[in-house]
Parts: structure tokens; C-alpha cells; sequence
């Protein structure tokens, strides 16, 4: 292991947490699609470390020692979903009479499943304007046991200065988790920065290829990674064999998928700037980014995300949508294919407006996820169903 913490990010993105299998000798480590595994004796009952797959299988724990070889902390957990890892740390680290802060611009789900699911359970929940730690710091109360931002968030990529909110929650001795799906520890690492737990919809970039359906914890501590697992246990929310061995193969070129969306989007979002009918672009990397000094402080890239504003609001948009060709009217994102998401009807369509429209989330907001293909029909696309507006 300390030989492995020596080597550099891709080399551990391509070897950490598998070695040959003992038996074949086979390369990648197999799916081990089972269900239980035999025990030699009474006394010696989970020598292996593993007893029915709800609660572990080898090929998820592959998957999650990699996954902790790239953003460091004392384990990682794969879960069923993006959704159940949300959740089953929300559970864990929450409970009826306790309160939760959140970064009032997040994945809708997550919204959903605190506001309409665990507030049903006495859970209760603020969500603030996490890009001023000030605000984090005021929503503090007595029974506060959970800070969860999103950073960059969707859809607005609002930033929250993961190390400053850190520090916040570490003086309170509460627990902050960052989800860091946007980005991947390859271009940031919240526990790096001082959080106690990332978090990830392995769904995205980490497997990259709208293959499969994942997500994943990592935690600084120990105590929270027995407590989430305890959770995902009771729940049932564990990974299945199958998409951890489609995730092991996806994550090997995250990175380098990384650099070459990245470089799409900064190109895609050039273009969008200059075209008559695009009212206002949102990219991290361009020089307009409202939080500019921000993103290149805790990020060493900024990402394959941006939206616009269509010029003629909800029904230019909606049509813009529909004379695309290249990119895929779809939800998801970090794929390798382009994707065009309208937030507002699709993945934000739970969200009352009024806290909708406060949190930045505009009708007329198209969301891309830049893929893999060359920029340059990526743009001329968008050309052609900008110009027909
Ligand atoms: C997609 C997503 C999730 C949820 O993940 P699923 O795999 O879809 O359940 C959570 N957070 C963010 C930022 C996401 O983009």
C-alpha cells in the first residue's frame, strides 16, 4: 500500500485495489456473481470477509479500495445508486429530532429525498447559500448533525469553498460531506481539504460510459464509514457485482476523459459567447465565472458542465432542444456521449419554483454535458440549431 501511495494519479487509476487473480491468473478481477460464499467452519466463519452480498462482494470491494486510492481517506463504500450513497449517509449520520444543512443548490434528488422522504422521519433541513461559509456558520443550531454541499452544484455550478465550510464544520465537530461528482478526485479532493466524507454518482464520470447506474462514499474517519455501511446494510443498498466490474473498467480513463471533455466544454463555451442568441454562458473555466478565483483554488480543472441562457426563453429553449442532432436530448452527465438537459422540466422538475428560481435554476437555463466527440462538430451542431432560432 505505501508503495502504491507513492505512484501517480493514473497509474493508481489503472492498478490500485486489483491484482491477478490467485486462482487464473485473469487480469481484471472477475464479477463474482453469487449470492453467498461458504464458510470452512463455525469458528472460522468470515476468515475471507465476506458472508451474503448485501453486505459485501470482492468485486464491489475492488472497485472501493480504488476508489480510496484516489481520494484518499480511511475507506470507500459503493452503493446500489448515486441516490443510495446520498441517502444511506444522510441516514446514517442524521435522525428524528436532528437537523441537516445543505447547499441550497444540489442534485434534485437529494432535495427530494430530504424534503419529501426523511422529513417525514422528524428530519429537519436548511438549505443555505453554501458559497458564503458565513451562512453555514448562522444555520448552526443545537441539533445540527450533518453539513452536505455540492461543489460545483447542478445545475448553476455554484462553488462553496470546501476547505473554509471545512473549517466551519470542523469547529462545530459536525461532519461536512462534499458531493464531488462534477468534478472526480482528479481535479478535486474535498478530504484534502479538510471535509469528512465525498461522495459520488459513480454513474457519471467515474464510469463514464451510460453503461451502468453507482455511487460511492469516502471517508476521512473510520467511525463514519462503519456507521454508513451499517446503513447500507440495513437498506439493502449495496453495489451489485456486475456495475462494479463495469465502473473498475470505466475508471481507468477518467481522467484522460476528464482532460478531453474539459477541453471541449472550454471550447463549446468560446463559441456560445459569441453566437447572437445565447443570452449568458456559464462555464468555470471562462474568465466571466462569477467564482473564477475560486474554481482554479480548489480545483485543478473545471469540469465537462456549463449552461447557457437561450435568448426567447422556456419555448426557444425547448426548441434549440429538439433541432439538436449530436447531442442527446437525455438526462445524466459525464458521459462520453454530449448531453443536453433542460434542468427546469427534467432533473429540477420537484423543486417549487419560488426556491427554484432563488437558488438560480432559470427556465430559459439549457445544461450540457460536453462528451468525447470532436469540439468542432459539437459546435457546428449547436450552430445550426442556434441559428434556426
Ligand atoms: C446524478 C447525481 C446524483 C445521483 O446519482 P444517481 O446515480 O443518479 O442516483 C447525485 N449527485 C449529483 C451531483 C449527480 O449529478
Amino acid at each position: 500500500m505505501s508503495d502504491n501511495d507513492k505512484q501517480h494519479f493514473k497509474t493508481r487509476e489503472v492498478h490500485a485495489g486489483v491484482s491477478p487473480d490467485p486462482v487464473t491468473g485473469a487480469i481484471l478481477t472477475p464479477i463474482y456473481q453469487t449470492t453467498t460464499y461458504v464458510q470452512e467452519s463455525v469458528d472460522q466463519y468470515l476468515e475471507k470477509g465476506y458472508s451474503y452480498s448485501r453486505s459485501g462482494n470482492p468485486t464491489v470491494t475492488a472497485l472501493e479500495d480504488r476508489i480510496t486510492a484516489l481520494e484518499g481517506g480511511a475507506g470507500s463504500l459503493c452503493f446500489a445508486t448515486g441516490m443510495a450513497a446520498t441517502s444511506c449517509t444522510i441516514m446514517a449520520l442524521t435522525g428524528t429530532g436532528k437537523h441537516a444543512i445543505f447547499s441550497d443548490v444540489v442534485y434534485g434528488g437529494t432535495h427530494r429525498i430530504s424534503t419529501k422522504v426523511l422529513n417525514r422521519w422528524g428530519l429537519e433541513c436548511s438549505f443555505v447559500d453554501t458559497s458564503d461559509p458565513e451562512n453555514v456558520k448562522s444555520a448552526i443550531r443545537e441539533n445540527t448533525t450533518l453539513i452536505f454541499t455540492e461543489s460545483p452544484a447542478n445545475p448553476t455550478l455554484k462553488l462553496t469553498d470546501i476547505a473554509a465550510v471545512s473549517e466551519v464544520a470542523q469547529a462545530n465537530g459536525i461532519p461536512h460531506v462534499v458531493d464531488n461528482t462534477f468534478l472526480t478526485p482528479y481535479f478535486q479532493r474535498p478530504l484534502e481539504l479538510g471535509a469528512e466524507i465525498t461522495l459520488h454518482s459513480t454513474t457519471k464520470f467515474m464510469e463514464g460510459h451510460n453503461v451502468s447506474v453507482g455511487g460511492s462514499i469516502s471517508a476521512a474517519k473510520k467511525e463514519h464509514l462503519e456507521q454508513i455501511m451499517f446503513v447500507r446494510n440495513c437498506l439493502g443498498s449495496n453495489m451489485t457485482p456486475m456495475v462494479a466490474f463495469y465502473t473498475l473498467q470505466g475508471i481507468k480513463t477518467m481522467s484522460t476523459r476528464l482532460e478531453a471533455q474539459s477541453a471541449n466544454a472550454l471550447k463549446i463555451a468560446q463559441f456560445l459567447q459569441t453566437h447572437p442568441n445565447v443570452d449568458r454562458v456559464c462555464y468555470p473555466g471562462l474568465e466571466s465565472f462569477p467564482q473564477k478565483e475560486l474554481a482554479d483554488r480548489q480545483a485543478t480543472g473545471h469540469g465537462s458542465m456549463l449552461w447557457f441562457e437561450v435568448h426567447g426563453g422556456v419555448e426557444a429553449g425547448k426548441k434549440l432542444m429538439d433541432t439538436l442532432q449530436l447531442w442527446s436530448l437525455a438526462e445524466n452527465l459525464g458521459s462520453v456521449e454530449s448531453l443536453v438537459t433542460h434542468s427546469v422540466t427534467m432533473t429540477h422538475a420537484d423543486m417549487p419554483k419560488e426556491e427554484r428560481l432563488a437558488a438560480g435554476i432559470t427556465d430559459g437555463l439549457v445544461r450540457l454535458s460536453a462528451g468525447l466527440e470532436t469540439a468542432e462538430d459539437l459546435i457546428a451542431d449547436l450552430k445550426q440549431a442556434l441559428d434556426a432560432l
